[in-house]
């Protein structure tokens, strides 16, 4: 039989336990709060690798990046047009086009009492301080034969004008270490000249989905089984948090043999251990035992729903380097959920990602009731705006831990704190979806 945690956060609840204390057995349920501290606790940060601009995209920028050129590197137009001098256009004036400029050729000063011919991007003429564009511009041709353009005037100074270093100035910081690298942050790099970029190496991942009763996709169905959903989903959305599935059996059988075994031989190879089910209090759950067996659980039986089972643990390689261990519920809702709630943090804390430490909180209305005990609910919504213009959150109908029709297309989860009870139009907290 499994035995009790060995953590003192399992056993002690904090003040704000959410009514724990009241829960019969020896383990009182740990508020998600207590679960994200030790979720951080102990969690080893990645090494730094340098890469390419183009291998970098999703990856966590690992130092600041300081901009080393002016971007615009000089003052360009921003429209097809004609540049000159205020001063000589006055009220409106014709002045002869003293030279032609396209993007990417080198401007001549420019002559006096004359204006130039420029494209969008062009590098602005020494000398010139406006451009006009070509709509508002009449051309004609003097008796000699050069062309003259009518610029109407008044202008001002600068307009039509990218000045040097508008949208980088060398120096600057360019970009935070600490994002995640998306096509304009890409962008900005390249901008600078910059080929390679250090990032934070990838989270490598093992992911052992549990149980006998699963079978691969594309095998015929025999009576106790189901289908293995989890397996692809979670390396789907550690992937979509930037880490890399390296070991994904198609199961590890429900025997505390194979599942120490399949625990101790990954603690070898990856940063990270992810299991789905077998982490309950049923004779054929042998997660928890495994990972005590090899290591410690620091927490274990959360007040959060769905994923109360959910088990953190530590398992030492032969190297003793500590490698953190995630057990979630089987329960593809509950799996889903954790995922969204402790992998992204997590793989956040790893990689010193910002972006990824918490999911964004936003207040919405409920458009559906709701009531819970101990335990904090995390509902699957979608948000649209109400009749008055205010989000409001549309709750799926069946929120049990096993549909996972309610996770398709859910953008939030609705915050139903324990011991409330939600009506219609009530004010309530939002975790946003974003990966
Ligand atoms: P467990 O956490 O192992 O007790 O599993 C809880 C429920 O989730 C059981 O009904 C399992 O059959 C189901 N389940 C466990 N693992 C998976 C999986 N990988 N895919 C789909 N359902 C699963
Ligand atoms: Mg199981």
């Amino acid at each position: 039989m499994p035995t009790e945690p060995t953590s003192p956060l399992a056993k002690t609840p904090t003040a704000d336990a959410c009514g724990c204390d009241s829960v019969p057995g020896p383990t009182p349920l740990a508020p998600l709060a207590s679960a994200l501290v030790a979720l951080r606790e102990h969690c080893v940060l990645m090494g730094v690798e340098r890469v390419t601009v183009k291998e970098a995209a999703g990856r966590v920028l690992a130092d600041d990046i300081l901009a080393q050129l002016d971007v615009p590197p000089a003052d360009n137009s921003q429209m097809d047009g004609y540049c000159a001098r205020v001063a000589d256009i006055g009220n409106g004036a014709w002045l002869p086009v003293s030279q032609r400029v396209a993007a990417g050729h080198a401007p001549q000063p420019l002559a006096s009492k004359s204006c130039g011919r420029l494209f969008t991007g062009a590098e602005i003429p020494e000398g010139a301080d406006v451009v006009i564009m070509q709509e508002e511009v009449t051309l004609r041709e003097s008796s000699s034969g050069v062309q003259e353009a009518w610029l109407p005037g008044p202008r001002r100074k600068g307009d039509n004008i990218r000045v040097r270093g508008r949208d980088v100035a060398s120096g600057n910081r360019l970009l935070a270490a600490g994002i995640r690298l998306d096509a304009a942050a890409l962008g900005l790099l390249c901008g600078q000249g910059l080929s390679q970029v250090p990032v934070r190496r990838k989270v490598r991942v093992a992911l052992f989905a549990t149980g006998d009763e699963l079978i691969e996709p594309g095998q015929p169905l025999a009576r106790g089984q189901i289908y293995n959903s989890n397996r692809v989903m979670l390396s789907q959305m550690l992937s979509d948090f930037g880490a890399d599935v390296v070991i994904a059996p198609l199961k590890v059988p429900d025997t505390f043999t194979d599942t120490r075994d399949a625990l101790a031989s990954a603690a070898e190879e990856v940063d990270l251990i992810v299991t789905c089910g077998g982490v309950s209090v049923g004779e054929e759950d042998h997660v928890r035992p495994a990972i005590e067996s090899l290591g410690s659980i620091d927490l274990w039986r959360l007040a959060i729903k769905p994923g109360k089972p959910l088990a953190l643990g530590r398992i030492a390689s032969s190297t003793g380097h500590s490698v953190r261990v995630v057990g979630l519920p089987g329960n593809p809702v509950s799996s889903w959920v954790g995922a969204w709630l402790f992998l992204r943090p997590l793989l956040g804390a790893m990689t010193r990602c910002h972006a990824l430490h918490e999911l964004p909180r936003l207040k919405v209305r409920a458009a559906f009731t709701a009531k819970t005990a101990i335990r904090q609910d995390h509902l699957r919504v979608t948000l649209a705006p109400g009749s008055d213009g205010q989000l409001q959150a549309h709750a799926f109908r069946d929120q049990n831990s096993a549909i996972l029709s309610s996770c398709v297309g859910a953008e939030a989860l609705a915050i139903i704190p324990p011991q409330s009870r939600i009506s219609v139009g009530d004010s309530i907290e939002c975790l946003w979806l974003v990966s």
